[in-house]
Formats: structure tokens, sequence, C-alpha cells
């Protein structure tokens, strides 16, 4: 049956300022018509209505870059990806709740062992479980000796290809790699690359002709200069990001996917690796490094998605964050709904309100575009047209 969901006001994620009494139409799975409330008066009685008409209506919130099982109040999140899948399957559980919950509807995983981010993704595509849709890198590229090795590291572009290739053949939708060191290792620099130029283009020669792309874990330095001479698409963290390296990601209509949770949340690295005094140095010039450069990268005008990495539920703060750098909330929005969408190439489904795409939207008490941290007044969170209960 047909359903049709009035709203108070509608924030349809396309940029335009809210409007009232709005209605979506929707059929299956999509978006059919939008149109002000009043003019469904003769719609026939063979009709849902879905009643938010106390609530502000928005796109679902897609999160560019995060992962299934990682949990960062435990520490040692390298350690993490290691444990048995079996183990993993179950520490993602309360973190998809989470991250729904909270407003996300669709999410990109930046890589997970033993290929259990594409069998979260079967089971969702499957509708064997409801959850958002998932975007998935399958197990990520690193070498030996650099942050973010898992069970399997490629080493030289032999191998590299062969890990793409395998990632590609299990259905993953893109490969990552790790370009430069992590916040969360100590030892490892955020600055220079653990793999050489000839490495990175090897990925991307790879995703290239298999029709998609890379995305590069890297903070600064030769890591990002690598990654956007080789021709990585999506640049994730980029803490260290410099002018030089901005007029570039500009002038070849990059990425850059801004991930504040981990590094500036108290459940993020902070909550157990401060303990550890090289990591918590390393985190507090990257904090300090973060602010200004989001700042600018704000005012640039570069393509800008945001994720919360493997803090979940945390989508507002990515938002309230970006406000605080210099965004308008209408931004900082955009930045977590239509941009993240475009960031992950589902923007053909995903990520504004319009006839023709996945009704994936939420219901908010308050207006997020009065003040930000209204995104945390989540009442109702619908996926493919239907209201979420649980997984
Ligand atoms: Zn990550």
């Amino acid at each position: 049956m047909p359903k049709l969901v009035k709203c108070k006001f509608l924030i349809d994620g396309t940029g335009a300022p809210a409007a009232a009494d709005m209605g979506l139409l929707l059929e299956g799975e999509r978006i059919s018509d939008i149109r002000p409330v009043s003019a469904y008066r003769d719609l026939s009685s063979d009709i849902e209505i879905v009643d938010l008409s106390t609530s502000w209506v928005m796109p679902g919130i897609v999160n560019a870059h995060t992962h299934l099982s990682l949990v960062p109040g435990k520490g040692n999140q390298p350690g993490q990806k290691r444990l048995p899948p079996g183990i993993n399957v179950l520490r993602s559980i309360p973190n998809l709740l989470k991250d729904v919950r909270s407003g996300v509807t669709t999410t990109r995983i930046m890589g997970e062992e033993n290929y259990i981010d594409i069998d979260f993704k079967k089971a969702l595509e499957s509708g064997l479980i409801h959850g958002p849709r998932m975007i998935t890198a399958g197990v990520a590229l690193s070498a030996s000796h650099s942050h973010g090795v898992g069970l399997k590291p490629a080493d030289g572009p032999f191998e590299i290809q062969k890990l793409a290739r395998q990632n590609l053949g299990q259905g993953a939708d893109f490969i990552k790699l790790f370009a430069t060191g992590g916040a969360s290792s100590p030892g490892k620099t955020l600055h220079s690359c653990p793999y050489s130029r000839v490495e990175i283009a090897a990925a991307v020669e790879e995703a290239t002709r298999a029709g998609t792309y890379v995305a590069a874990h890297a903070h600064g330095g030769t890591g990002v200069d690598f990654c956007i001479e080789e021709g990585v698409r999506t640049i994730e963290h980029g803490a260290f990001i410099h002018e030089k390296q901005l007029d570039a990601i500009i002038r070849k209509d990059l990425w850059i996917v801004a991930t504040s949770s981990i590094l500036f949340h108290r459940d993020g690295i902070e909550g157990t690796d401060f303990a550890i005094p090289l990591i918590k140095e390393k985190v507090l010039r990257a904090r300090e490094a973060a602010a200004a450069n989001f700042a600018r990268v704000i005012k640039s005008g570069a393509n800008l998605a945001i994720g919360t990495d493997s803090v979940h539920g945390e989508m507002p703060f990515e938002m309230e964050k970006l406000v605080e750098f210099g965004a308008s909330p209408m931004q900082a929005v955009l930045a977590g709904t239509r941009e993240a969408a475009k960031a992950c190439r589902v923007d053909d489904v995903a990520g504004t309100l319009e006839s023709g795409k996945s009704a994936d939207f939420i219901a908010l008490a308050k207006n997020p575009l009065d003040a930000i941290s209204h995104v945390r007044t989540v009442t109702d969170v619908y996926i493919r047209g239907k209201k979420f209960v649980g997984i």
C-alpha cells in the first residue's frame, strides 16, 4: 500500500530552505512524489498515513567513513580487527544500532577482515535484517609495516593487485588503502607514506578498471601528495592537508572525508589510548592542525563529507564540529547527507529526498537549521520506506 508521509517541515537535502506542510508519497521503497500536503487531499483511502506533522523531516544521514566491528573505548583498534569473524559480527551489532538510532541510513564501511562487511551488506540487501544501505571495501590494503595492517598485508604492486581483485571478487564496492600512519597506533607518522607511488598507482589502476575508486586513509605529508598525484578519489581524515594540497584536491575534484569524532570525541581515541604518551601527543597535535585545516577546507568550497570512523552514533557530533569550524548548519547537514552520498557514489538513490530516490528519511523534534545540535532529536528513522524498529 502506498504511504503518505505528512511533515511539519521538509528539509529535502538539496540545499533548499525548509518547506512547511509537505507530503512525501512513497511507493514501495521509493519516493514517488513530493508536494504540499494539501495537494494530496483527493488521494484514495487506500493509503497509509505516516503522521510526522509535528516533525522536521530530513534525508537519512550518510556516514561516509566508519567501521563495523571496532570499539574505540576498548583500545588497540588495529588488534581488534584481527579478532575472529564471529566475535566481530557480534561486536558490530550494537555499533550498527547506535548509528541507525542517531539517524544513519547509509554507511560506508572502510575495511573489515574476513569480509564480514560484505556478509552484512548481503544480509541487508536480501532483507534478512533491516538496517542501513551499506557500501563496503572488504579487506583494507596495508603494507606490512603500516598502521592498520590486518591479517593479510599487501606489499608490492602484485600483492596489491591480487588483494584488490580478491576484494572485488567478494563484492567490495571500492578499494581502501592506508597511505599514512594513524592516530591510534604509536610510532607511525601521520605524514609519511608506507606505500610507494607505484603501489598506490597499482591500486588505483585496478579499481579504475573495475569501474570503481580508491579511498585512502591519509592525514598529511607525502601520503596525501601520493594520493592526489596517483588518482585516489577520497582522502580520509586529512588533518594535516595544507593549502597547496587543498588547491590540487579542488582542481582534481577529489573528496575530503573529515572524521572529527575519533579525534575529538571523549569516546574516541581519548577514551583509552591517551594512556600511551606517543598516541596522546599525536592526537593533540592532530586536533590543533585539524581545527585550522577544516576551517580552511570549509571556506574553500572543496568537496567535503563526514564520517565517525570507529565511533558510532555520533554523526551529530561530526556536524557540530563542522559548525564549530565555520560551516553553517545547512552546510553541516548537507555534508552528512547530499555530499556524503556523492562521496560514496550513492547519490542516485540516497542523500536527498526527491522523487525516484530511496525513501530513507528521519524525523526530528526540533529544527536542525536553527541549531545543529537539534539533529540529535531523532524520533523516527525510515530506511527503504520502512520504519526502523531493530535489526
Ligand atoms: Zn577509519
